[in-house]
C-alpha cells in the first residue's frame, strides 16, 4: 500500500519549491553573464565549386564540413550574447559568377566582411589534407607569424582541440590570406585531417562535430576573457 500523509505531501511540495527556486534564479542569472560585448566572424572555408579536399574514403567535401561546424559555432556564440558573423550561410561561394579570377574574389569578398564586422576575433574553419602520412589526425590551429594575439588565441584553441585526444599539437605559424589580410587577431582551425580515415569517420557523426565545435567555443572564450 502506498504511504501518503500531509508530512510527506509537504515535504515534497517544499522540494519542488526549493528546485524551482534554484533553477530559474540561476539560468537566468547565468544568460545575463553570458552577454558578452564581443564579436567573432565565423569563416567556412571554401564554398561553391571550391569543395576543399576530399575525405579519403567517402569524399565528402570539406566546404561541406567546413559550414556544418561553422554553423555550430554560430549558434554556441549567439547562445553566449556574442555577435557571431558567418562569411557564407550556404554552400555557395562568395566570388559571384566562376569566371576567371573567381578564388581572388572569393578571398576579397570574406576580407571585407571580415572589416565590416571589425571582430575580436576570426575563426577560419578548414579541414587538413596530409596524404604523403595518413596516419596523422586531429587539430591543427593556425596564426600569423609575429601576431602575439593571434597566437593567444591560437594557443587557446589548440589546447582544447587537444583535449579531444586526436593527437597533440603547438599552434603553428603559417603564411594564409585568412590571417594575413586583416590586423584582427585570426586563426585556421584546421579541425581534423580527412586524410586519415579515423578523422574522416568522426567528422560525418554530428556528435563529433558538436565536439569540436564545443572546443574552438571554449578556445576562443578563455582568450576573449
Ligand atoms: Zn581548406
Amino acid at each position: 500500500m502506498l504511504f501518503f500523509n500531509k508530512k510527506r505531501i509537504l515535504a515534497c511540495a517544499l522540494l519542488l519549491c526549493l528546485l524551482v527556486c534554484a533553477c530559474v534564479p540561476l539560468s537566468a542569472f547565468s544568460r545575463a553573464a553570458q552577454a558578452l560585448p564581443f564579436t567573432v566572424v565565423i569563416d567556412a572555408g571554401h564554398g561553391g565549386v571550391d569543395g576543399g579536399v576530399l575525405g579519403v574514403r567517402t569524399k565528402v567535401k570539406e566546404s561541406d564540413l567546413n559550414l556544418q561546424i561553422a554553423q555550430l559555432l554560430r549558434e554556441r556564440f549567439a547562445q553566449a550574447g556574442v555577435r557571431a558573423v558567418l562569411t557564407r550561410t550556404n554552400a555557395g561561394g562568395l566570388y559571384g559568377l566562376a569566371t576567371a579570377g573567381y578564388k581572388r574574389r572569393d578571398m576579397e569578398r570574406r576580407r571585407e566582411i571580415i572589416e565590416e564586422s571589425a571582430p575580436n576575433v576570426v575563426l577560419s574553419v578548414h579541414q587538413n589534407y596530409f596524404p604523403s602520412d595518413r596516419t596523422r589526425r586531429g587539430g591543427q590551429v593556425f596564426y600569423r607569424a609575429g601576431s602575439a594575439e593571434g597566437q593567444a588565441l591560437a594557443a587557446s584553441v589548440q589546447e582544447r582541440l587537444n583535449a579531444l585526444g586526436g593527437n597533440s599539437y603547438s599552434p603553428l605559424a603559417g603564411d594564409y590570406f585568412m590571417v594575413n589580410c586583416t590586423g584582427y587577431p585570426s586563426v585556421i582551425v584546421e579541425c581534423a585531417f580527412l586524410s586519415n580515415a579515423e578523422d574522416e569517420a568522426l567528422l560525418l557523426t554530428e556528435e563529433y562535430r558538436a565536439k569540436l565545435a564545443d572546443a574552438v567555443f571554449a578556445g576562443v572564450l578563455a582568450y576573449l576573457a
